[in-house]
């Protein structure tokens, strides 16, 4: 990653981590990503004083940067190693998808709103790296480049959308929220062989709604 802005708000990225670390999350190189990635340069500069509180914020299109915390928790669900294909569905700010990019992952992510995936590549460019981004249906998947180590759904499903199991290598985990458009239990399913997958539901989260043909109308 670039150097340019990285140590602007260091102090306040590291009061985040701890803050983070009390709440759970235990993963060292998660933990180093969100203390690395420059939160604040992905949001407007209005908002950029509240860039390292533990809250979503709001970015254009209506939609929201998620909480740290919750970044935090996803990744550390996927449990990447580097050079792992990732495929994340919602690219929104394109900050998730720095912190993987980070922790050395070979990035795939896919926006709805063209707007927000200009921005992110942007950004992203910006800082340095080189992720992979569509505008379109993340519902869908993006199965040109199929099979993924991990896929991380960042917006809250009704199901569990079938094309991003399908795409799933084996050995394969994702992580997607599912539930109403109040609240979602994040679900972790692993790809234990080519038929067999394991789920667990894990604790409650709030999104925003993944809209597609595979999530809401
Ligand atoms: N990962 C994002 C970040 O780091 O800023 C979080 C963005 S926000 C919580 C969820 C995003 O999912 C929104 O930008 C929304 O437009 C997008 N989204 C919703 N449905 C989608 C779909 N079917 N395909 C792609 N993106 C979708």
């Amino acid at each position: 990653m670039n150097q340019k802005n990285n140590r602007k708000f260091l102090n306040r990225r590291k009061k985040l981590v701890e803050k983070i670390r009390k709440k759970g999350i235990s993963d060292e190189s998660v933990l180093q990503a969100i203390e690395s990635i420059p939160r604040h340069l992905f949001i407007d500069s209005a908002l950029e004083n509240r860039a390292y509180e533990d809250s979503a914020l709001p970015i254009s299109c209506g939609q929201t940067i998620s909480q740290p915390y919750t970044v935090a928790a996803q990744t550390e669900l996927l449990d990447v190693s580097t050079g792992d294909k990732i495929l994340e569905i919602g690219t929104g700010s394109g900050y998730q998808a720095a912190i993987l990019c980070y922790l050395g992952c070979d990035v795939y992510s896919v926006e709805r709103h063209e707007p927000l995936y200009l921005s992110a590549r942007h950004i992203l460019r910006d800082l340095g790296f080189r992720p992979h981004l569509k505008c379109g249906d993340g519902s869908l998947g993006w199965s040109a480049y199929a099979p993924y180590d991990g896929i991380v759904v960042t917006a809250g499903a009704p199901v569990v959308p079938e094309d991003l199991i399908k795409q799933l290598a084996v050995g394969g985990t994702l992580i997607v929220p599912v539930g109403d458009q109040k609240v979602q239990t994040m679900t972790q399913i692993t790809r234990v062989s080519k038929e067999e997958f394991e789920e667990k539901q894990l604790r409650q989260f709030k999104f925003v709604p993944l809209i597609g043909k595979k999530g809401w109308d």
